[in-house]
């Protein structure tokens, strides 16, 4: 979508500080970290949320966790953890209507979220 901040991202458009690239996927650092390890995974489609997935896309969300966890491993998250997020529409405070998956890690994470 042309006026989407991560579909400019993915085009190199908007710099970025890029972890991970392939056909599907890119990972790059948040730009306002929220943890010492902050980075986001979003597929090249331009996906609005979670809400607008269906089981053609199980593979590729699958994928996007699987990425997600194995660059965390990469970060160094892999003996204390991390926390993967993905917030969806409104009510779960998504500001990016491209989806995408949050990987916060290098700090305790309180629970509930606010
Ligand atoms: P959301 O609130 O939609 O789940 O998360 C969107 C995230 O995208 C936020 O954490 C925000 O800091 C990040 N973000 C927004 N614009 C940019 C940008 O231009 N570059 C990068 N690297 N991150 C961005
Ligand atoms: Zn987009």
């Amino acid at each position: 979508m042309s006026d989407c901040i991560f579909c400019k991202i993915i085009k190199g458009e908007i710099p970025s500080k890029k972890l991970y690239e392939d056909d599907d996927m890119v990972a790059f650092f948040d730009v306002n970290p929220q943890a010492p390890i902050h980075f986001l995974v979003i597929p090249k489609r331009h996906i609005p949320s979670v809400m607008e997935t269906n089981s053609d896309d199980a593979y590729l969300l699958g994928r996007l966790l699987y990425t997600a966890q194995h660059l965390a491993q990469e970060a160094g998250c892999d003996q204390k953890g991390m926390r993967i997020v993905i917030n969806c529409k409104e009510d779960g405070g998504q500001t990016v209507d491209h989806l995408h998956v949050h990987v916060l890690g290098g700090r305790q994470m309180d629970w509930p979220p606010g």
